[in-house]
């Protein structure tokens, strides 16, 4: 996609959302050029979902973003992912959790954290299903340099982005019961959900961030991802 259509995607896409809904610019296979022309144009975070290619990307534009993951975190990326990142989106799991904090001790960093919902309950997804987050959270919760501070999940994908509004409804039923559960040391504060076809609906669902990369970008090229 032309520069200048990144440009306005990003300008259309920020003056549209209400205000309180942060806006993380999911910038897989995006060149670093690409990703400059985002952040001129007002991109303030950008997640990822490959350590490695945070790396690359973060030679460039450093700290004058906040770096999410919003990717699958493989513990032994644990140690240089709690270097880069900001906020870990994807906690799902007391092993991952535990090395996050661990490797955030090592180097005296508090390490603010989102826990990943597999809200569509489906196999070989990553998330924790729906009615074992209370549990992972309390397990969680007590770890002396994590944050929970709310919930993210992808939902299944669907050809029409209504049919996530369901999961997007039960991941904030989730996420407001656990606020008034008062767990200690939890702060339910941010409730991550929906992508470039979906994010309006995640908006009324509650979202107050959205990872939006399609509709910034353009199509990507590469299917890997
Ligand atoms: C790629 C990605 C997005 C954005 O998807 P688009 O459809 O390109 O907007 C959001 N969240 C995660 C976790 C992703 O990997």
């Amino acid at each position: 996609m032309h520069f200048n259509s990144i440009n306005e995607s990003v300008s259309e896409i920020r003056n549209s959302l209400p205000a309180g809904v942060l806006l993380v610019a999911a910038a897989k296979t995006r060149s670093p050029e690409e990703v400059q022309v985002a952040i001129h144009a007002g991109i303030k975070i950008l997640g990822y979902n490959y350590l490695q290619e945070a790396e690359q990307i973060y030679q460039i534009i450093g700290n004058k973003v906040q770096w999410h993951m919003i990717g699958h975190l493989q513990r032994n990326k644990v140690k240089n992912a709690v270097d880069l990142f900001d906020m870990i989106e994807t906690i799902d799991s007391v092993k991952l959790a535990e090395e996050v904090n661990k490797r955030c001790v090592a180097i005296n960093k508090i390490m603010p954290v989102l826990i990943e919902i597999n809200s569509g309950k489906e196999l070989n997804k990553t998330g924790v299903l729906p009615e074992d987050v209370d549990k992972l959270i309390m397990e969680i919760s007590s770890l002396p340099n994590l944050r929970v501070q709310g919930l993210m999940t992808m939902g299944p994908r669907f050809g029409n982005p209504e049919d996530a509004r369901l999961y997007f409804k039960a991941t904030k039923f989730a996420f407001d019961r656990l606020s008034k559960a008062g767990i200690p040391n939890v702060e339910m504060r941010y409730l991550s959900m929906g992508m470039s076809n979906s994010y309006k609906i995640a908006i009324e669902e509650g979202a107050n961030i959205v990872r939006v990369g399609t509709k910034l970008f353009g199509e990507r090229s590469c299917q890997r991802h």
